[in-house]
């Protein structure tokens, strides 16, 4: 508990000056604290308030992408919507890094040794494996939804 102002006027009406003083040390150091301590709970505002607006914008980036199965067999990706492409050309997203909240595109490589279509990951190293021996360009993710639909 911090000294009252009230008290320490009350210790010097009384002439009681060494006990006041120690009284408006105490509040001194008391101010310090609070300082300090207002300045951590500052921080860590601004860190979730950063966090906030990551968290934010990354499901509104999150909206624009569909998980689709493009291709024969279960492999899916992240393809982006034709509706909230914003003229951005479609392409896939790898769906391992997308649940890690960060957008790898997926590159189409083909396997070597039995000339499978496989869509790889530069960041995290996943490989997806079409089940074709060749593959299109990617497309937006509506024409997948719609052939799921039917
Ligand atoms: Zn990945």
């Amino acid at each position: 508990m911090l000294p009252k102002y009230k008290d320490i006027v009350e210790l010097l009406k009384k002439g009681s000056t060494i006990e006041a003083q120690e009284q408006i040390m105490d509040l001194r150091e008391g101010a310090l604290e609070l300082q300090e301590e207002n300045y951590e709970l500052k921080e860590k505002i601004r860190d979730l308030e950063a966090k906030l607006k990551a968290t934010e914008d990354w499901s509104i980036e999150k909206s624009r992408y569909a998980l689709v199965n493009p291709w024969r067999g279960a492999a899916q990706v992240y393809a982006l919507k034709e509706s909230s492409s914003d003229g951005e050309q479609a392409h896939f997203i790898c769906p391992n890094c997308f649940q890690n909240t960060t957008k790898t595109i997926l590159v189409p490589v083909r396997e070597p040794k039995n000339g499978d279509a496989l869509m790889n990951c530069p960041a995290c190293k996943a490989s997806i494996n079409t089940g074709y021996s060749g593959i299109g360009a990617a497309e937006y993710a509506e024409k997948f939804l719609e052939k799921a639909n039917k």
